[in-house]
């Protein structure tokens, strides 16, 4: 069930004791295995145990594909290369510094999670600069045995990358087509700091412009129907980002509005699905965190 093609599997992370919250690609072949997105460390032990379970161990692992640097999807690289020295990550040229030092990410993180860091998390180690490599978008990589091309997809994160196996067709999105946990809502992840609605709507058009078969979704897996799914995101986040706006303009504090956009957000997912998928988003996609995002993205939009 958690085999995708020949040598391309995933493993379920179970964050926070919940399954289908996140996931993380692997891709092998004899002498080779790259993981996408390894997931923060707090979930390091079930990579593990969710790779042996495969017949694989960490140790066979020889590159790390990050689609982006959050600490849901690659707070456990620094701690996997420090026991791996041979372990190449792959990254975006603007999230390769922070990779190198993550003082100042997780600076930024404490200040969305507070006292929650350690249990959500773990540690955040560095990644030496010799096991980075640099990526911009546009090139062709090979790791695990298969052969992706690389594109650079920003509006969630500003150093979002995907990759495309245009072998099996799919594609390696990251949070670039959103949350969609059993079927639901495409629910766009909207935490502060980077979020551009017209980049992240570019983005999107640039993976449908692959034309792939499957979207691989960090939160959470395969998703057939790549085309009704990303229009899906699109017309979502044009949704949310206007709620947002319109909340902004109203009276009343930041807390006030942030806690009314939570209510509206929830309304709408309950209106579309069933109480248990409606927690496993709150897990995976808290509105908490959705609305700083998009309201730094309005304050900072010109006119
Ligand atoms: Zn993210």
């Amino acid at each position: 069930m958690t085999v995708l093609a020949t040598g391309l599997s995933w493993v379920d992370l179970l964050f926070l004791g919940r399954p289908h919250a996140v996931a993380t690609a692997v891709v092998r072949a004899p002498g080779t295995m790259a993981l996408i997105d390894p997931g923060p460390t707090s979930c390091l032990n079930s990579l593990d145990l969710g790779l042996q379970q495969q017949g694989l161990r960490l140790s066979e692992v020889t590159h790390i594909l990050l689609t982006h640097i959050h600490l849901d999807h690659a707070g456990a690289t620094g701690t996997i290369v420090r026991r791996y020295p041979h372990v190449q990550v792959l990254v975006h040229e603007r999230g390769a510094p922070h990779m190198a030092d993550p003082e100042k990410l997780m600076a930024s993180a404490a200040r969305l999670y507070g006292d929650q860091m350690d249990r959500l998390w773990g540690e955040f180690a560095a990644v030496p600069v010799q096991n980075l490599t640099v990526l911009a978008g546009g090139e062709r990589i090979d790791a695990g045995g298969r052969s992706f091309e690389v594109a650079y997809t920003p509006g969630h994160a500003s150093h979002h990358v995907s990759y495309y196996d245009r072998s099996s067709g799919i594609a390696f999105v990251g949070d670039t087509a959103g949350v969609c946990i059993d079927g639901g809502y495409v629910l766009p992840p909207t935490p502060p700091p980077d979020i551009d609605v017209e980049a992240w709507t570019a983005s999107a058009a640039r993976i449908e412009a692959w034309s792939p078969q499957t979207l691989f979704l960090t939160h959470f897996g395969p998703v057939q129907g790549a085309v009704p799914h990303l229009r899906a995101l699109v017309e979502n986040l044009e949704t949310t980002a206007g709620i947002v706006r319109t909340r902004l303009a109203e009276p009343g504090t930041d807390e006030e509005k942030s806690r009314r956009f939570a209510e509206d957000l929830q309304r709408e997912l309950r209106r579309r699905m069933t109480d248990a998928q409606c927690a496993a988003y709150m897990v995976a996609a808290p509105p908490e965190l959705l609305w700083p995002g998009l309201a730094r993205y309005w304050r900072k939009k010109p006119g």
